[in-house]
């Protein structure tokens, strides 16, 4: 049985139906401040920007590094809310609990590797710092699950789990095919944990971003991690599936929670 803290209790203000915002990179102060200030008046809770870029293949942009970790500050300052970055190897790790970042995430990527995530768990040892752990990019649900119970073993019982679709060469319509099954399979094998839903990767195009937050919601997940920027087709990774602070509001403005009825 894994020991897991509800994300109500992380200390942090989330509550049970977290928006997570903010670019798929940090680019530059200029650009974190501009999103932070269009996310003003929005629900986000969490702000998040990626510092270290994994990418499949080589050459394109990854990451502007440690450099980017103290940028956050300016979104934490204009938003009040806690800032998450994705970490893979330890040194990620120092660094980022260094900058004193909010909350980690381990990606799709890293997932898939037990010798990184168990090496992440060892630079994690003696913090209680909340990390969300993204699907492993392949849909195996063992590797999903092993992931937390490394964090269980080192004590970390903060965590949360991030659907983000997985890999699937015949799919057409999704970046990442969402087999939304697995992630609920997830919330029954280990009770009370949270699971939120990236509908950035699962769709891959901005054009159905507000039709998968949907589906998540229907599918009882608990919550939306929403790639943001304030010029979307310019940004440095992922352009497609971005979408404006404005976007954004809008969208969270449409999506139906389920009501509790007894
Ligand atoms: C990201 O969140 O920008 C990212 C790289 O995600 P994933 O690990 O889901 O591909
Ligand atoms: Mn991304």
């Amino acid at each position: 049985m894994m020991n897991i803290i509800d994300i109500k209790d992380w200390g942090l203000g989330l509550s049970e139906h977290v928006l997570i915002a903010g670019p798929c990179s940090a680019e530059s102060p200029q650009q974190i401040e501009t999103i932070a200030k269009g996310l003003k008046g929005s629900p986000v809770e969490l702000f998040r920007a990626g510092v270290w870029k994994p990418r499949t293949r080589p050459g394109s942009f990854e990451g502007v590094g440690a450099e980017a970790l103290e940028w956050l500050q300016i979104a934490k300052d204009i938003l009040n809310v806690p800032v998450t970055v994705e970490v893979a190897k330890t040194e990620h790790v120092d660094a980022a609990l260094k900058a004193g970042v909010d909350v980690l995430w381990i990606g799709a990527r890293t997932t898939v590797n037990p010798f990184s995530v168990q090496e992440i768990c060892e630079a994690l040892k003696g913090t209680d710092i909340p990390v969300m752990v993204k699907n492993p990019i392949n849909p195996d649900l063992q590797l999903w699950l092993g992931a937390f119970e490394r964090l269980n073993k080192v004590g970390i019982k903060k965590v949360a789990g991030i659907h983000r679709g997985f890999s699937d060469p015949y799919e057409k319509r999704y970046r990442n095919k969402p087999e939304w099954s697995l992630p609920i399979h997830l919330k029954r094998m280990i009770p009370g944990i949270s699971v939120i839903c990236d509908p950035s990767h699962i769709a891959g195009a901005r054009e159905i971003i507000g039709a998968v937050s949907q589906r998540a919601i229907n599918f009882g997940l608990d919550g939306l991690m929403i790639e943001t920027h304030h010029d979307p087709d310019k940004a440095w990774s992922d352009a497609k599936q971005q979408i404006t602070p404005d976007t954004l509001k809008i969208i969270y403005e449409s999506l139906i929670f389920r009501k509790n009825v007894d």
